[in-house]
């Protein structure tokens, strides 16, 4: 009996890790048409109080010490023909905005139509993004609010998963950095 139960727990194990080893993607893993070999990102002057963890996110993502991956990111002055536009805005002008979001990424085709707001996500592959902060929320402040919202820009879900930078709750997520999980979903979808 003994060994029938440790048994199962190898099985249990190999199971988990096949399966679960990759952060999810949206359905028909959706994501930038365009590809994140070069991906250039725009901030407006509204999220200037997030410069700092919109680069520190972009280096993260380039870097994220589980080996290469595809992603460049290139910070430029204009929103012409960007991957990812950033925003900032409160619940009194943005409709999509309230005091437990911190964030939202909306996707968009190359038309400058949006294709999908939330709490809906893309099903196809759309041009370019857009993240919007909560002004008004202190925890979009927090370094893994960029990390996250980006890795929603990339065509990364939501991961049920407290050691990946895509847990859906903040104060739920164990990590502040792009994990191997995070990663390895990128390798997945752009190479
Ligand atoms: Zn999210």
């Amino acid at each position: 009996m003994r060994k029938f139960f440790i048994f199962l727990t190898i099985i249990t194990c190999v199971l988990s890790s096949s399966v679960f080893a990759m952060t999810p993607t949206y359905a028909n893993d959706a994501k930038f048409s365009r590809g994140v070999g070069n991906c250039c990102y725009y901030v407006d002057s509204a999220a200037s109080g997030y410069t700092n963890q919109i680069n520190d996110a972009a280096y993260n993502w380039e870097n994220t010490g589980y080996g290469w991956n595809p992603i460049y990111m290139t910070a430029v002055s204009s929103n012409y023909a960007t991957h990812i536009d950033f925003y900032a805005a409160t619940p009194a002008t943005n409709v999509y905005l309230n005091s437990s979001v911190l964030g939202f990424t909306s996707f968009w085709n190359s038309n400058s139509a949006v294709i999908v707001t939330p709490p809906y996500s893309p099903s196809y592959n759309y041009f370019y993004t857009e993240i919007m902060f909560n002004l008004s929320a202190s925890d979009s402040y927090d370094y893994r609010t960029a990390k996250h919202e980006m890795g929603h820009a990339f065509g990364l879900a939501h991961y049920e998963n407290s050691y990946s930078i895509m847990f859906p709750d903040l104060a739920g997520t164990y990590v502040t950095t792009v994990q191997q999980c995070d990663h390895d979903t990128i390798n997945y979808l752009y190479n």
